[in-house]
């Protein structure tokens, strides 16, 4: 039904496209005969890789989730200058007090209690374009403001946490950093020694942070940082403070308390480009929770993207189509990714083998709830038919917490993300305005 009409204008008792001469042509025709069939009800590709998972398994009892966003601000009139701001945040809400919140009209009072209980928020300011300091240039001013702004920030926790993914510190073998390339002459570092924060250069002298391992300075030039520079921080940011937590609870008194714990983190569990130096070092320690029989429940929830889209076009093809049917699940073999969402089957390069440290899992819980998750699997696999169900960390429990969290408001969502993405916000940040005048002052 491409034109829907009442029939009441006069116009519209004939046909729209009738007097398009190549709408007689017998190929077009068919195009749009099968275009329409297409849009409506035949499904598209390999819906084998979907099942039916009916999860029994006791829900988490605690959940932690980290969100993050970040804004660009120029001068008004221009005068070339521009800032970013960069604002994370991390929240811890008890499942018991969540399933007693109405999440289309929360009350203010419970939403208060479950805010102030934890909520934690880390915020920095990045200078982008011609804000000159007198210590430097804007490149050595994005790498200073970094190793201070994580260094100093919850007394050093998250840095700690650097420290703790960048050596690690589970497993007490005393290693030095990933190499990374120096900031001032480019020579390759063969790694900070264990537990350094910051050191010097063999080669030129210059001295170098444990951050600049991470690599946000291989984006920047001498006086300028593209905005990619404030999205990775971001996205550090929410990946360090989720494993502060991760880390507090490992080494916790009460071991009970890290299986029992579902950590969400916005977006996918995945770090491009020079970012993905922490990749292998996370997978690691995934590796050595499996070791060591204590489950971690880590996953990442993708609300756009190819992914997303991929799901929106199949998942009304797919179980449940009513209320009350049991839940669906595909998580998704490397070959399917590339073949299905991807359409390119690249097979010199392994799928997410250097930027992903989680695996991607579609998910229909009823018929207005599909969601995209990342979930743990510890080292990766080159097998293409990995994973499979078997491979997933703690799916179990976590299917079997998610109907809780499912968000009233926006279709698919998360109700702990909503709610860090809440803190962690655009409107939050002081107004243009000030941000203007805040950069006009330097
Ligand atoms: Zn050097």
């Amino acid at each position: 039904m491409p034109y829907g009409t009442s029939g009441k204008l006069p116009s519209e008792t004939a046909s729209k496209l009738g007097h398009l001469a190549v709408i007689q042509n017998e190929w077009v025709c068919s195009l749009i005969e099968d275009f329409e069939a297409i849009t409506t009800d035949v499904p598209q590709g390999d819906l084998s890789v979907w099942q039916e998972f009916i999860a029994d398994a006791p829900p988490l009892k605690y959940i932690w989730a980290v969100d993050g966003s970040y804004i660009a601000v120029k001068t008004d009139p221009p005068t070339g200058k521009e800032v970013a701001f960069i604002k994370t945040a991390l929240l811890s809400i008890e499942r018991a007090k969540i399933d007693c919140i109405d999440k289309l009209n929360p009350h203010p009072l419970l939403l208060q209690d479950i805010m102030s209980e934890s909520a934690l928020f880390h915020a920095t300011v990045l200078p982008l374009k011609n804000v000159k300091t007198t210590l430097g240039n804007n490149y050595d001013a994005v790498r200073n403001i970094i190793y201070e702004s994580m260094k100093i920030d919850e007394g050093g926790a998250y840095f700690e946490t650097l420290k703790w993914i960048a050596y690690e510190k589970w497993n007490k073998t005393k290693g030095s950093s990933p190499s990374f390339d120096c900031p001032h002459c480019e020579t390759t570092i063969e790694g900070l020694p264990f537990d350094a924060s910051e050191s010097t250069c063999p080669a030129c002298g210059g001295g170098i942070f444990l951050t600049d391992m991470i690599g946000f300075h291989l984006d920047m030039s001498e006086d300028s940082a593209p905005d990619s520079v404030a999205s990775s921080y971001m996205l550090i940011m929410e990946t360090l403070m989720l494993f502060t937590i991760v880390r507090l609870l490992w080494d916790h008194s009460d071991s009970r308390l890290f299986s029992d714990t579902l950590f969400i983190k916005d977006g996918p569990l995945t770090l491009r480009g020079q970012y993905s130096k922490l990749v292998p070092n996370i997978r690691k320690f995934v590796e050595y929770t499996k070791e060591k029989s204590r489950p971690i429940h880590l996953i990442g929830q993708e609300k756009s993207g190819i992914f997303y889209e991929h799901l929106m076009s199949i998942s009304k093809f797919v179980n449940p189509q009513r209320v009350g049917d049991p839940t669906s699940i595909a998580v998704l073999p490397h070959s399917y990714v590339r073949k299905e969402v991807y359409r390119s089957p690249d097979l010199s390069n392994p799928y997410g083998k250097r930027t992903n440290w989680g695996e991607k899992i579609y998910v229909k819980l009823d018929p207005d709830s599909s969601l995209v998750l990342n979930a743990l699997v510890g080292e990766y696999s080159d097998n293409s038919s990995f994973p499979e169900v078997k491979d997933i960390i703690g799916l179990e429990r976590i299917l079997s917490t998610l109907p809780s969290l499912i968000s009233r408001k926006y279709e698919g969502a998360l109700y702990p993300v909503e709610l860090a993405n809440g803190v962690a916000s655009m409107s939050s940040y002081p107004s243009a305005k000030i941000l203007e005048r805040f950069i006009e002052k330097r």
